[in-house]
């Protein structure tokens, strides 16, 4: 089978695969589904598609397992959507809650000369400007702000989830990689840290979805499926 003329769709299933892999949650079609927010038998009729196009195997357990091909490919597609992010923020201005929607859309209609360029016009960028590592296996584990306590030192490594909508409200309440505070209040339904920048508070379902570096560190722990939703719109429905 000929890897590497996957469909934007397949892309897609491939892409969001990978993000439960590098998050250390179960490869299964309910996960996917879930993070995805797509019907089980849609979600199975793709599964099925990537399989016969050598991306995928599915094994005992309903797990799903990359092929060699098909993890190659899943990494450069991520790697490269991360890319185009950075590009996006950092060369030509947009800001870094529209990013992701717009990367969706160019990463597939990308000539492999422009990729060349948008790679040596990042540099050597680590991640993309919602801190996911451009060069995949480069990730810092974190713990969710969710399950920090009040007093701990925090900063913020990563926003697991970037549906839109969701990056529109973090950016509001002014929460974003890098930013370096101290939780001031976790009463089990808003979180708030205390930074230079002031005061931001967040609910705790959008703190699950925001990984931090911590101290003192509460005990790491997988994220959700739920947490790691992407965009809505991109599947066709
Ligand atoms: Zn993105
Ligand atoms: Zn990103």
């Amino acid at each position: 089978m000929a890897a590497g003329h996957a469909t934007a769709a397949e892309e897609e299933y491939l892409q969001s695969l990978f993000w439960l892999f590098e998050a250390g949650l179960p490869m299964t079609a309910a996960n996917l589904a879930r993070a995805m927010q797509l019907s089980a038998p849609t979600v199975h009729e793709m599964l099925g598609r990537l399989e016969r196009d050598g991306y995928i195997v599915r094994g005992a357990a309903r797990t799903i397992g990359f092929t060699p091909a098909g993890r190659e490919h899943a990494e450069r597609i991520v790697s490269r959507h991360r890319m185009i992010e950075r590009f996006l923020t950092d060369v030509v201005g947009v800001p870094w809650d529209d990013v992701h929607e717009e990367a969706e859309h160019l990463e597939h209609a990308m000539t492999p000369r422009f990729e060349a360029y948008v790679r040596s016009a990042v540099g050597d960028a680590k991640t993309c400007p919602h801190g996911h590592p451009i060069r995949v296996g480069e990730r810092i584990d974190g713990v969710p702000l969710a399950d920090c306590k009040p007093g701990a030192k925090v900063t913020i490594v990563r926003l697991e989830n970037e549906a839109e909508d969701l990056l529109h409200y973090l950016k509001e309440a002014g929460i974003e990689p890098g930013l370096r505070g101290q939780v001031a209040a976790n009463d089990g339904e808003t979180v708030t840290v205390r930074s230079e920048a002031g005061l931001s508070a967040v609910t705790v379902s959008v703190a699950e979805t925001v990984s931090v570096l911590a101290d003192p560190s509460p005990p790491s722990r997988i994220a959700l499926p739920e947490q790691l939703v992407l965009g809505r719109e991109r599947y066709g429905r």
